[in-house]
């Protein structure tokens, strides 16, 4: 099999099928109508192996992953996604791995709706890259800069659950049985917030989606907002599953630096609060308000209630 096989194999027709996509896979370039009175964003993000995964994990899980990492970028800009390209660097062509890879790409691109419209398949050690683009409503798109002192800052669904999920997967960490499943899919087959990120364009002041951990992560909007943000630790979102299986202090330490939850982060004027519950109910996700925006420009203040709570930051730097 070559690299046009291929592509036609199981890279030609993946995902939804866009009637925008005038071209897709096979041409030069693809060909996509724009819709008028849109902002086109586009995102990407790389997996190389052994930084972001290793050789040996499971492929559709691989597949998954990329496009949720991708869709999570876009649903934190408040985008719909649309459209994705893929470039696969790999050693070999081993056709096991190849169908559940692509399986897992396909499965997860039809889910958001998103079609594969190119790429680029080369040879070499074996990492992945995906763009995205999607669209939203002429300047509406949620940033990270539009934090305001007062917002409330709020975080969707649990935290720390896919940082566990990665101790687990590696055999550091034990799990009961009872959320063995709950917190591997978590790392595994995360979901991004899509329907969220959309809903948030009217009532959010900035948004981000979380990869690195709210620690860090939180850090890029007190910077291009000149803020700061005060977080009260035991307001942290922590799933049943996270409390059963570690004690408080790593709970909070997975829930502060642990990476991979694809939440979204964002943060939300006084006077959105009410639409912000009434309309964002029938989304299924929980929101948690976990502290307030300040004035004191990049200063992140964790609290404990009412003390202060102190912790020894750790975070993932590529070039620490
Ligand atoms: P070119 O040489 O013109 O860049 P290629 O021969 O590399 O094009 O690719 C042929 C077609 O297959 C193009 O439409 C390209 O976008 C698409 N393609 C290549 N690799 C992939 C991939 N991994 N996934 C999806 N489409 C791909
Ligand atoms: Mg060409």
């Amino acid at each position: 099999m070559g690299e046009f096989e291929l592509i036609a194999e199981y890279f030609s027709a993946v995902g939804a099928r866009r009637r925008d996509v005038i071209t897709g896979v096979g041409d030069d370039g693809a060909v996509i109508q724009v819709r008028d009175g849109h902002d086109l964003v586009v995102t990407t993000d790389t997996m190389v192996s052994g930084t972001h995964f290793f050789a040996n994990d499971d492929p559709r899980a691989l597949g998954h992953k990329l496009v949720t990492v991708n869709v999570s970028d876009l649903a934190a800009m408040g985008a719909e996604p649309a459209w994705l390209s893929l470039a696969l660097t790999m050693p070999e062509i081993n056709q096991t791995w190849l169908k559940a890879f692509s399986a897992g790409v396909n499965e997860t691109a039809e889910y958001y709706n998103c079609q594969l419209v190119g790429g680029d398949t080369t040879r070499g050690p074996l990492s992945f890259t995906m763009m995205a683009k999607g669209l939203v409503p002429r300047g509406k798109a949620l940033s990270r800069s539009g934090a305001k002192v007062g917002d409330y800052i709020y975080v969707t669904g649990t935290l720390g659950d896919a940082a566990l999920g990665l101790k687990l997967q590696q055999g550091l960490h034990q799990v009961s049985k009872k959320h063995h499943t709950h917190i591997l899919q978590r790392f595994q087959f995360p979901s991004a917030r899509v329907a969220l990120g959309q809903a948030l364009r009217n009532i959010a002041n900035s948004a981000m989606d979380l990869s690195d951990g709210l620690y860090s992560d939180i850090q890029h909007i007190l910077h291009r907002s000149s803020v700061g943000a005060s977080i009260d630790v035991q307001k942290l979102p922590l799933s049943q599953a996270l409390k059963d299986s570690c004690d408080t202090a790593t709970a909070y330490s997975l829930a502060l630096s642990g990476g991979e939850d694809y939440e979204l982060l964002f943060t939300v004027a006084e006077n959105k609060r009410g639409s912000l519950d009434v309309l964002l109910s029938p989304y299924g996700v929980g929101l948690t308000c976990i502290g307030r925006i300040t004035g004191v420009a990049g200063k992140l203040e964790l609290k404990n209630g009412d003390q202060q709570f102190h912790y020894q930051p750790q975070g993932f730097k590529h070039f620490a």
